[in-house]
């Protein structure tokens, strides 16, 4: 066999409330040898049940404006009066050992991504209705009313930029989800610009045949 099949950088993002955090969770449980989630650094407060360095590295705006200044995260944006970024190390590593690596992140950010890296495949996740992502963010129970108006008002300016996106994912059922974002993923590997490093390897090997 040729060379190792090199990590995929994958970006989903989607509405909140859309069910990224849970669909991610139920991803890593399925393939957990595949996939390595990066942790995001935010300045927002945890809600009720998120851990440290699990959901987020939860960190001072001074701490935050180190990390920018520092070159230390891939990228960053404000997001409802919060700072939110993707640090860069653990990407990086995990990405030169194969590992399929997924950023949950909003579509500022993916754009940003996209940019410095164009081989990043971008994911937009929807539920099937906009009346259900309302409900959803209502049944988390996590924001009140104000932050959930802010939330959806965000969600009508982001749905302005689905057409960046690779692929739109709707999130009704949510194991037939999971899978159909593994799909995607397993897919992309078989593209052939992602394999130029087999291709040229199968033909000096193929050229040494040649008499
Ligand atoms: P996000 O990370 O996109 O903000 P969450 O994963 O927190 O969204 O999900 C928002 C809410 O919707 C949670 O209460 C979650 O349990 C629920 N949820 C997620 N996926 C589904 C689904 N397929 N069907 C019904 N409820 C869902
Ligand atoms: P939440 O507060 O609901 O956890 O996240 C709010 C939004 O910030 C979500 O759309 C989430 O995807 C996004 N987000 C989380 N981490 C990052 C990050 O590192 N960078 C960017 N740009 N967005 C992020």
């Amino acid at each position: 066999m040729y060379t190792e099949r090199k990590g995929i950088l994958t970006v989903v993002s989607g509405f909140s409330g859309a069910g990224k955090g849970t669909i991610m969770k139920k991803l890593l449980q399925a393939y957990p040898d595949r996939y390595a989630l990066s942790v995001s650094a935010t300045t927002r407060e945890p809600r009720p049940g998120e851990t440290e360095g699990r959901e987020y590295f939860f960190v001072s705006t001074e701490e935050f404006e180190k990390m920018i200044d520092n070159g230390a995260l891939i990228e960053y944006a404000r997001y409802v009066n919060n700072y939110y970024g993707t640090p860069k190390a653990y990407v990086e590593q995990m990405l030169s050992q194969g590992r399929d690596v997924i950023l949950e992140i909003e579509i500022q950010g993916a754009l940003k991504v996209k940019e410095q890296l164009p081989d990043t495949l971008l994911l937009f996740i929807t539920p099937p209705t906009a009346q259900e992502l309302k409900e959803r963010l209502v049944g988390r129970g996590t924001e009140d009313i104000a932050a959930i108006e802010s939330r959806l008002s965000r969600a009508a300016e982001e749905s302005q930029g689905i057409e960046a996106y690779d692929y739109f994912v709707i999130n009704d059922d949510l194991d037939a989800c999971v899978s159909q974002i593994h799909g995607i993923i397993e897919g992309e590997h078989f593209r052939v610009n992602r394999n130029h490093h087999r291709i040229y390897e199968m033909r000096q090997e193929l050229n040494s045949f040649v008499k």
